[in-house]
């Protein structure tokens, strides 16, 4: 007992180390979505969040946006609580039974012009929920689908790129 305590007091972390953070790529690509927000919109770039049924792993990822490090409302882009303040509408998520109407209004609540980013492997098939009882399907089964950014989940900088790539589509 006394040799295991000592090994597992001993034995270096099993977690993964954080990746590298690379601020010029990430300074860079948010000056450039800044910008092209300003070019079509004349103003910043505003985001509605909606969990349509994740196991939350995309959410970690894009509450990552908002952290100290990515800090992206420095470059012009914000979360909004509400879908009559946004411009786009970032999905996660298979759609799930329970969350398809409130997907459906929150839609419908966002004034146009507005796009929707459906956002991890879930959101675009159901990913590994696929099949469920309780899921009706990937996002576009729901709500008409600008852009999808695959991954399980993607990291916050595929995030950022899915959207640059929408806002420099639609100039
Ligand atoms: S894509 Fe992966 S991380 Fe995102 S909701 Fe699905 S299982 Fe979770």
């Amino acid at each position: 007992m006394r040799k295991t305590l000592f090994e597992s007091l001993m034995r270096a972390p099993l977690t993964e180390p954080a990746p590298a953070p690379d601020a010029q790529m990430l300074a860079e690509l948010g000056a450039q979505l800044g910008k092209s927000a300003r070019r079509r919109l004349g103003r910043s770039l505003s985001i509605r969040e909606v969990d349509a049924g994740s196991c939350n792993g995309c959410e970690l990822e894009i509450h990552a946006l908002n952290n100290a490090f990515y800090d992206v409302e420095r470059f012009g882009l914000r979360f909004v609580a509400s879908p009559r303040h946004a411009d786009v509408l970032l999905v996660t998520g298979p759609v799930t039974r329970n969350m398809r109407e409130a997907l459906e209004r929150t839609y419908a609540a966002t004034p146009d012009p507005k796009w929707v980013v459906a956002v991890g492997d879930c959101a675009l098939n159901g990913g590994c929920f696929a099949g469920s009882y309780a899921v009706v399907g990937g996002v576009s089964q729901v709500v008409p689908v600008d852009l999808h950014v695959p991954g399980c989940p993607p990291p916050p900088t595929d995030i950022l790129k899915g959207l640059l790539a929408l806002l420099q589509s639609v100039n």
